[in-house]
């Protein structure tokens, strides 16, 4: 698994003190990411905020 140490900003509280995880879609890699500081939650893709429900409706259906 590759892993990354670029920083992820909240988008809720500017800060930098996020713990993210990139994921492999079918159409590329997002990144989940968690704020330590006010607990908020979101995606990115390619360094942009997406919607969850964006992120999450290319997961490949069985
Ligand atoms: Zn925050």
């Amino acid at each position: 698994m590759k892993r990354s140490h670029r920083q992820t900003t909240c988008s809720t509280c500017g800060s930098t003190d996020t713990i993210s995880v990139g994921m492999e879609m079918a159409d590329g890699a997002v990144r989940f990411w968690s704020c330590t500081e006010c607990e908020a939650t979101g995606w990115q893709r390619d360094g942009a905020t997406i919607d969850r429900t964006a992120a999450l409706a290319n997961v490949p259906r069985r």
